[in-house]
């Protein structure tokens, strides 16, 4: 059964009653599974309300009581990951497999904050005069209102949500549109599990006009966004002109560096799993590849093999290992970055294509000869398209890594101890990946720095966000 979609405001599901709607599909077959109800102005100030009055008592939950929550959604995102994932794939279009395990990897988030919530510690500084006691008290921040995309529906959301309900906040969560199903799935096991009316509330409506009236609310303290450079910019700005904190995971453009004492057939296989992740719509998925000349030819026949034995079809199927791409506003741009290159001279080495068939499919494809400033080279294509260029120096080689904004992650293939060092402290990236793909687990801090964001979800950061510091002094 797919998910019931509704509205999830002060512990009640709310759909109908006027509320207009938007249609959801399924990107493999366009077939319509549900009616998404849009949050009206009066819904949002009834969240806003609600986040602000559960925040009174939540602000005072004992750790104990939110890790029990947080451990029991956990436990449930175990249980349901078939039937959660059935519906994730359904509407966003990835293989189950990766479906499932981005629930099941999830339920470790959960576990992971309801673990760290209990060592929100503050500390005692030492008096100038003994009478003197001083004491930092960190203390959560207020109701948050965050902004999750499409392409990890439940990963972004769980994040998020574990986050500000661990530190002790309130939060109010628009989440995808276009693949609702995964944050329907995260209301309703928090509702299971006896999470208070108002701590937790999810909207949904068009993308801008949320934002903007949430972030504009004086009773919004924080602001965290998952989504595009451009858009996090416009949020940012906005959140600063009201003071608010906000946390931002914005696009990348991976660079990959393969030296020539790296393992070229293992790094070429599993470079080309990873690129079609997904369908490419990652992050930080690998981007652009920049191979040693010396193995240029080799890395470049192992990946193309291994890029044209990729499966793709319906997530459903369970031979398929790339799905469709997860909406139709992506199709068409693919198309362009594949035009933009031939026009500059790129070669089409695999792919470049649409799939003749029902469903918003594109191939895998490889591009070579690319010049540093095209298209592909420098804007995120957040698709399964991969531009292979070759480098000889090992300088030139970072510059290039760090030649644009952005600065989310990097890939590192190498044996030698002393280049990876060197590409470990000099890559200006949120993360460095040497020799394998090690991001994104609970336990691990994830974000960027320059243009890809700004804090970090994850590992013994995740609160940081959420969290103010209070200094108290007293005789
Ligand atoms: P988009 O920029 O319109 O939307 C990206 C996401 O941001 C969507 O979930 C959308 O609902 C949300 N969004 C857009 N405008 C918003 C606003 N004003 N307020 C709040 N949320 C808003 O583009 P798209 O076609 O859906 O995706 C394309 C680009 O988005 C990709 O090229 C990629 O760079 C980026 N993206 C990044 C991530 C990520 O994990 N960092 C995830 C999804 C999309």
């Amino acid at each position: 059964m797919y998910e019931t979609l509704a509205l999830y405001i002060d512990g009640e599901f709310l759909a109908g009653d006027g509320r207009k709607t938007q249609e959801v599909t399924n990107p493999a077959n366009l077939e319509v599974l549900g009616h998404l109800p849009h949050a009206t102005t009066a819904d949002l100030d009834r969240a806003l309300a609600a986040a602000a009055r559960a925040f009174e008592t939540w602000r005072h939950s004992s750790p104990m009581q939110r890790s029990e929550i947080l451990r029991r959604v956990g436990q449930m995102s175990r249980e349901q990951a078939q039937e959660i994932g059935r519906n994730l794939t359904l509407d966003q279009g990835k293989p189950l497999a990766e479906a499932v395990g981005e629930i099941t990897s999830c339920a470790d988030h959960c576990d992971w904050h309801a673990e760290e919530c209990r060592r929100i510690y503050g500390r005692v500084i030492p008096p100038r005069s003994p009478e003197v006691r001083q004491m930092v008290l960190r203390e959560p921040i207020g109701v948050c209102a965050a902004f999750t995309p499409w392409n990890f529906p439940y990963n972004q959301a769980i994040r998020k949500i574990c986050a500000a309900i661990g530190a002790g906040c309130t939060i109010i969560l628009k989440g995808p549109e276009d693949a609702p199903s995964a944050v329907m799935a995260i209301a309703r096991m928090f509702h299971e599990a006896g999470l208070p009316p108002g701590v937790l509330n999810i909207v949904w409506g068009v993308p801008h006009e949320v934002s903007d009236y949430l972030i504009r609310s004086p009773i919004v303290r924080k602001v965290s966004f998952t989504g595009s450079v451009p858009v996090g910019k416009q949020l940012a700005s906005l959140a600063g002109a009201h003071m608010k904190r906000v946390t931002m995971e914005l696009g990348g453009h991976s660079p990959v560096l393969v030296f020539d004492d790296a393992d070229i057939a293992r790094a070429a296989k599993q470079l080309a799993r990873f690129k079609v992740r997904n369908a490419g719509q990652v992050c930080v998925s690998p981007t652009r590849f920049y191979v040693h000349e010396k193995v240029y030819d080799e890395f470049l026949e192992g990946f193309v093999a291994a890029m044209k034995t990729v499966k793709v079809g319906d997530g459903l199927d369970p031979d398929t290992q790339m799905g469709p791409l997860a909406h139709e506003r992506r199709v068409p741009t693919m198309t362009k970055f594949v035009e933009n290159a031939v026009s500059l001279g790129g070669k089409v080495v695999l792919g470049g294509t649409t799939i003749d068939r029902l469903g918003h499919f594109f191939s895998p494809t490889i591009i070579t000869d690319l010049p540093d400033d095209s298209m592909l080279m420098t804007e995120e294509p957040f698709g399964p398209i991969a531009p292979i260029t070759r480098f000889t120096d090992t300088d030139d080689v970072i510059r290039k890594a760090n030649s644009l904004p952005f600065g989310l992650s990097s890939y590192v293939f190498t044996t030698s101890l002393q280049t990876a060092t060197k590409a470990a402290n000099n890559i200006e990236s949120g993360m460095v990946n040497i020799n394998h793909f090690g991001s994104a687990l609970p336990e691990t801090p994830f974000g960027g720095v320059k243009d890809s964001g700004i804090g970090s979800e994850g590992g013994t950061e995740t609160f940081d966000g959420y969290l103010v510091t209070k200094f108290v002094t007293h005789v």
